[in-house]
């Protein structure tokens, strides 16, 4: 028989049995951590036309278009063989190499299982193949695309030489190469990857066996994926628990037991290297019932859904942790790596199968909704890295051959997997979690379930039973904590009364029979969200979407909207962005009215200034210039504003590069930085910058210039065309602040002049700024 088609109709069944085994071989390991709600297997989903079907044919196309021999460049030339294609860019040419040939593995085996399209099988089977003939060629077991001084230096590990020198990230890449096999065995049905998969895990156990304790955590200060994760569904799927002992030594000491113990330890830390060793922990707990993953994986996900998440579900400033009562010095370009919500995605799917609880559905809806939706590009399928949060910033999208991303690669994992966290069942009950347009086949009840809806763009759903046994059944649906109100249902057009307050699980007990139509009406409505640790910067939700600003078009560019470099468009122009004047946030939704139509488009109305702003869905903003969180302040405080703006003659940003570009800068020995979000520029070791400034002849003005009140021995002279405007010291004045200083422009020193030059030159040994922000304004009233 094959096992691996038996896989395909019930992994979870597989995966107990061997369990069941491996605990007849050992008394070492607890029972299993109790899994209450199960999943269905991607097979058991088919999804009808929606956002999420389009976006995943789209990725198939994308998928589809990638040719395994290219992907395979790396792979045989590092062992000697000539490669059949050229090799792709981006990072595909870096030390990562292999990491997008293991996440394609899963993302074709999972598209596979999803839908049974034998061009994926094919695929698969190609590309084992082809990994086993590489694999024999090593010799030892390994296989993966690592340039040769980076498998040297990992195989140096047999001697103990855990610093990993000039590696890289080794067991990242290899965790993707050996999940991708897993995958490509358990979901594509290949038994050969099983053979390559386990002998790559036995060099695994290999490489590190001789290490002690101590070296074990000095190897794992190196990012290394979800290595704890693969080798325990190793230990699941073979029932042999060498394969749990080797997991046991990618236990991450210094990260889980802060969290196995509930410590917040986080801000600093880089999140998604830490998110995987939870997730591997979580599993762990699964396999044995070890309490410590328990811990570990809700400590941590507690921590981060209370005080780590933006409004669209993401996390993370240029990929770390930051103090969350810092959250608004961190709206930048670099927030909300797509990978980190692809792995909180993941962890939160086990939570909730331990623990069916409305807080991990509406997570994981929001982050759906807001962050992965948002993070496909529409028109070719391209991927996100970061989703920028500056307000009036853009999002950048990968290229098809050149960039190759590690949130490229997750990416193509996530648009094809849509059908797994929609249904999960135990022997009596059946939740709907997500309302997502779907037919659900659950085979062992002879159950089908047929889900219409056009939410969220519509407010209800329907579930129309297909075929049923004569067994009674427990449908529980979720309603949302956001929701306006109970849900309301309906069974076969007649009213239903359900217990359904929102934060709790509806449940509808009976015997189904075909053709019963339960109706269900989800109240929806206007709330804002406050930024973490800032209570006058709110988002606006309407339902489980997140509303931005669309501030126009972005002018395509070379590196927009495609770019082969993640950063390409950092420092970018953004747009100008409105503020709401309101005496108080909460008061603010009366001034948001929909404009009529299919789509949810909302208006403000005598609210934003100095021009009102139009609202759309943030996951459809894919090529507009956004704004998602709004400066909420009083009247009193507008009409400051307003006379400041009256006050500007001209505005100057230090290392922006179109600011520059208009201001005419010049520079030597002068560098350009990043502090609190905001872009800085010096001079130094005799060095200056110099730009011009728009003034009015004949007017009293000042020039504003912003420095860092912690900056100190600083002595620079500022000079107009030449003659000195003022000498300033910087003492560290303002510790913790910025810091501003006025310099009236005498008006004889710009008689006659529409533009000046301003130089900022440093003292013998001392520096010039850093300036953050200058303006040229009339002179105060
Ligand atoms: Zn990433």
């Amino acid at each position: 028989m094959n096992i691996t088609a038996n896989v395909l109709r019930n992994l979870n069944a597989y995966i107990f049995f061997c369990l069941a085994t491996a605990l007849a071989q050992s008394q070492t390991i607890g029972a299993p951590g109790t899994r209450v709600a199960e999943p269905f297997p991607l097979s058991d989903v088919h999804l009808l036309d929606s956002v999420f079907k389009q976006n995943m044919e789209r990725n198939a196309r994308y998928l589809l278009s990638l040719e395994p021999d290219r992907l395979l460049h790396n792979t045989r030339q590092y062992c000697g063989l000539q490669p059949k294609g050229d090799i792709y860019g981006g990072w595909e040419k870096r030390v990562f190499a292999g990491q997008t040939l293991g996440h394609y593995l899963t993302a074709i085996s999972q598209q596979y299982a999803a839908t049974g399209d034998a061009r994926f099988r094919q695929r698969i089977d190609y590309i084992v193949q082809e990994m086993a003939v590489c694999q024999e060629r090593y010799g030892d077991g390994y296989i993966g695309a690592m340039p040769p001084l980076a498998l040297a230096a990992l195989r140096g590990l047999k001697a103990g030489k855990v610093g990993l020198n000039g590696a890289g990230v080794p067991w990242y890449t290899e965790h993707k190469v050996l999940a991708g096999l897993k995958d490509a065995w358990v979901l594509g049905g290949n038994a050969q990857a099983k053979t390559v998969a386990l002998k790559l895990a036995d060099w695994v156990d290999a490489l590190t066996a001789g290490l002690t304790p101590n070296q074990q955590q000095e190897m794992l200060v190196k990012e290394f994926g979800g290595m704890n994760e693969v080798l325990v569904e190793l230990y699941q799927l073979t029932g042999n628990t060498k394969y749990l002992d080797v997991s046991r030594r990618f236990y991450h000491q210094a990260v889980m037991d802060p969290l196995a113990a509930g410590k917040d330890e986080l801000p600093g830390k880089h999140a998604n290297s830490q998110i995987p060793k939870v997730i591997g922990e979580a599993v762990r707990y699964e396999a044995t019932g070890d309490e410590n993953g328990r811990k570990i994986a809700e400590n941590f996900w507690n921590l981060v859904t209370a005080h780590y998440l933006f409004a669209m579900g993401g996390l993370s400033d240029k990929e770390r942790f930051f103090p969350e009562d810092q959250a608004s010095e961190h709206l930048s370009f670099q927030t909300a790596e797509t990978c980190v919500s692809y792995n909180m995605l993941k962890l939160t799917e086990h939570l909730f199968e331990w623990k069916p609880m409305v807080a991990y559905g509406d997570y994981y809806e929001k982050a759906l909704y807001n962050h992965i939706l948002a993070s496909q590009e529409p028109q070719h399928g391209m991927f996100t890295y970061f989703i920028p949060l500056k307000p009036g910033s853009f999002r950048t999208y990968s290229t098809p051959e050149d960039s190759f991303w590690c949130c490229v690669d997750t990416g193509m994992e996530n648009h094809t997997k849509y059908g797994e966290a929609i249904y999960f069942h135990d022997d009596s009950n059946l939740y709907v979690n997500l309302f997502i347009p779907s037919v659900l086949t659950w085979k062992e009840r002879k159950f089908t379930l047929r889900q219409e809806t056009g939410y969220p763009d519509g407010d209800r759903t329907e579930l129309i039973i297909q075929s049923a046994s004569l067994k009674p059944l427990t449908l529980q649906v979720r309603c949302s904590s956001w929701a306006n109100g109970p849900l309301t249902f309906e069974l076969n057009n007649e009213s239903l009364a359900v217990d359904a307050k929102p934060g709790q699980f509806a449940k509808i007990k009976r015997v189904w029979h075909p053709g019963d139509r339960v109706k269900i009406v989800i109240p929806m409505g206007l709330r804002t969200e406050a930024l973490q640790g800032a209570s006058n910067k709110v988002a606006i939700f309407y339902g489980p979407l997140l509303l931005a600003g669309d501030l126009g078009a972005v002018p395509h560019s070379t590196n927009y909207p495609w770019s082969r470099e993640h950063n390409a468009n950092i420092g970018a122009t953004t747009a100008d962005v409105p503020v709401f004047v309101k005496e108080s946030p909460t008061s603010l939704l009366g001034n948001l009215r929909r404009i009529p139509g299919p789509r949810l488009v909302f208006q403000t109305t005598n609210l934003a200034k100095p021009k009102e702003v139009v609202l759309r869905p943030f996951k459809d903003l894919a090529y507009e210039y956004y704004n998602v969180y709004w400066d909420v302040i009083p009247e009193a405080e507008w009409a400051k504003q307003l006379e400041a703006r009256a006050r500007l003659v001209d505005e100057f940003n230090p290392g922006e590069h179109q600011s520059e570009m208009e201001h005419g800068l010049v520079a030597d020995h002068s560098r350009v930085g990043d502090f609190k979000n905001s872009k800085w520029r010096d001079a130094m070791d005799g060095g200056f910058f110099q730009f011009r400034m728009k003034v009015l002849p004949g007017t009293p003005q000042d020039l504003c210039c912003t420095y860092w009140g912690g900056d100190t021995n600083r002595d620079f002279d500022i000079l107009i065309n030449g003659k000195l405007l003022a000498i300033q010291r910087l003492s560290g004045e303002k510790p913790g602040k910025f810091l501003d200083i006025d310099y009236p422009i005498a008006t004889g020193l710009i008689a006659g002049m529409d533009h000046i030059t301003i130089r900022f030159k440093p003292h013998d040994g001392s520096i010039a700024g850093g300036i953050f922000h200058a303006t040229v304004l009339r002179g105060a009233p």
